[in-house]
């Protein structure tokens, strides 16, 4: 809930009339059996290490994302889920599997290495040994070196590195050359920090597969091992990497599980993250959680509508993309395949951000009114956590951000309404991403749980508004129109909870107090619109005017002011004059 307007509003919460705006419920059944579910059993960590540990790193076109594929709809199955599907949206023209990548020094320490190589790049051939070499730095040491490098690795040192196929008339163009020629085993790069990190290029030809060869080394070991060199000591390195290409076309599927709607069944709410990773860990961070958090919520809601009996009025998919690390490869085939389905979908929810816990959503202002009423169950469930840091609120922009870089800027891109999670806690995402760090140990149980909680409830809860997310707003960049966003105007008073426009505190040196109103005066007008809901007032408050005459009751009596929120001004209560 916004902390503004919960600062000055407090909803009645104990009416049993639906919220205003999106005629949710109140009392939500459905949100208190998934949290009594999620409370009996959360099993989101089990989903975690049966993805992440039981089958490994998922980059697309392995044989591991194909498992992690059939895995994704056993598991949905088993949750009791009826529709199961996965959707081809295209093929990798060469598969690519990494069985072992390990390389150590031997000489004259003995020391493992930690390690990174591009996906879809040369391994070795079997375990290389051999001796580790500063290349030549010019052209002179280059002539003076050769029939020297036949068979060992060499360690580039920052500015020497290498250009290969390059016909250029230049030192680093005869230097990748000189290295064909040798037949090396390959080059070791030392990493600008102590990350290593794994990336890659898929579009590769199975006739004319890359054939070099070359690591990257945190820049600790790096170091150490080019102090050797340079003070002339001999150093022996060994690299075992077992990697194994696949003539391709490589099909790629997204996942899709779908929970039927009832009245509004053809309009969808979709939740999800992406199944592929990069493979220099176990992509557990990026995105294991993401899918195991989507996992929990469809096994939580699933269990919440067998013990309710009820059914989402709008049909909840969740959704698990592949070839996200390729360039959102999976949504975006996806959506070409399917555009009509673009005006059906209401909302897409996407959690990417690693295992911080999930922290709140953006809102235009046009959706802010919505989310207020949509996510309240998730504020309750958090102010009632006890010891913990962990938050929820929604945060108020002008559009929603363009370009975060994952599957959810796809449909934002097709003008569907996409979110991004916000995220917050303790664990640093850059350590992570995409390194040799994003392992299952790196992932935090409690917040996991609690994403899985939020996911959970807000399907539900999209499903079941009365209206579809409104998009009018969500990318447009003209602020003329998003000005009420700015200028939210308070009434500077605290309303009751049975009784949404009747007051119950004022706010110190806020409008209402500077027109004279008291608690229990109750709002009937502003300018010039009735009221009859809390939702009404917060209606007639949005909108443009910054001055706004405003009715109340007391004592059977209408009394007026004038609020004027540009001034910070009001007029003092007058009584309506009757027309003789
Ligand atoms: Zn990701």
């Amino acid at each position: 809930m916004l902390a503004s307007l919960a600062l000055l509003l407090s909803f009645p919460q104990e009416s049993t009339e639906p919220w205003p705006v999106t005629g949710l419920p109140r009392e939500d059944l459905v949100c208190e059996a998934i949290l009594a579910e999620a409370e009996k059993d959360n099993q989101v960590m089990d989903h975690l290490r049966e993805l992440v540990d039981g089958i490994g790193p998922r980059l697309t076109s392995s044989s591991n994302l194909s498992e992690a594929v059939s895995w994704a709809e056993d598991r949905f199955l088993d949750f009791g889920i009826p529709n199961v599907r996965r959707v081809q949206w295209g093929e990798f023209p060469v598969g690519f599997d990494r069985r072992l990548m390990q390389g150590r020094v031997v000489e004259p320490i003995k020391m493992p290495l930690i390690l990174a190589t591009r996906a879809w790049s040369p391994g070795t051939d079997g375990s290389e040994r051999g001796p580790l070499l500063l290349g030549p730095s010019n052209d002179e040491e280059l002539e003076a070196s050769r029939g020297s490098f036949q068979n060992s690795w060499v360690l580039l040192t920052g500015t020497k590195s290498p250009r290969f196929d390059s016909d250029a008339d230049n030192f680093r163009a005869r230097l990748g050359k000189f290295f064909d020629e040798e037949g090396i085993y390959g080059t070791v790069r030392i990493a600008r920090n102590e990350l290593v990190l794994t990336g890659g290029r898929y579009k590769i030809d199975w006739n004319d597969l890359p054939t070099r060869t070359q690591v990257t080394i945190p820049k600790e070991q790096g170091r150490k091992l080019a102090q050797f060199l340079e003070a002339g000591e001999a150093v022996e390195v060994e690299f075992d990497l077992d990697y194994q290409f696949t003539e391709g076309p490589i099909p790629q599927w997204d996942v899709l599980a779908e929970i039927p709607g009832s009245d509004k069944a053809d309009e969808l709410i979709i939740m999800g993250g992406h199944l592929d990773s990069w493979d220099g860990a176990t992509g557990t961070n990026d995105n294991g959680t993401g899918v195991a958090t989507t996992m929990e919520a469809a096994r939580l809601l699933a269990a919440a509508m067998r013990e309710t009996g009820q059914q989402p009025r709008r049909t909840i998919r969740f959704m698990l993309w592949t070839g996200e690390e390729q360039g959102l490869l999976g949504s975006l085939a996806y959506i070409r395949q399917h555009p009509e389905e673009m005006e059906r979908i209401s909302a897409v929810l996407v959690h990417d951000g690693g295992t911080n816990y999930l922290s709140g959503l953006n809102a235009t202002p046009l959706l802010l009114p919505l989310f207020e009423e949509i996510l309240e169950p998730i504020d309750r469930m958090v102010s009632a956590y006890e010891g913990d840091e962990i938050r929820f609120r929604i945060k108020e922009v002008d559009t929603l951000p363009l370009g975060i870089g994952s599957d959810h800027d796809s449909y934002l891109r097709s003008g569907v309404p996409g979110f991004f999670w916000n995220q917050a806690g303790e664990s640093n995402y850059t350590y992570v991403h995409h390194t040799q760090h994003d392992i299952y140990d790196n992932a935090v149980p409690r917040y996991e749980e609690h994403s899985a909680k939020v996911i959970a409830m807000s399907a539900w809860r999209l499903a079941n508004m009365d209206q579809m997310l409104p998009r009018e707003d969500i990318l447009n960049r003209n602020r003329e129109n998003n000005r009420s966003s700015r200028n939210r105007k308070m009434l500077g008073v605290f309303l009751s909870e049975d009784d949404g426009l009747l007051i119950d505190r004022l706010v110190k040196d806020g409008l209402s107090e500077k027109a004279g109103l008291k608690p229990g005066d109750r709002f009937t007008e502003i300018a010039g619109q009735k009221l009859s809901s809390q939702g009404d007032l917060r209606r007639a408050l949005r909108e443009d005017e910054d001055i706004k005459q405003i009715a109340i009751l007391r004592d059977g009596k209408t009394l007026k002011s004038t609020f004027n929120w540009k001034e910070k001004t009001a007029t003092p209560l007058e009584e309506e004059m009757v027309a003789e």
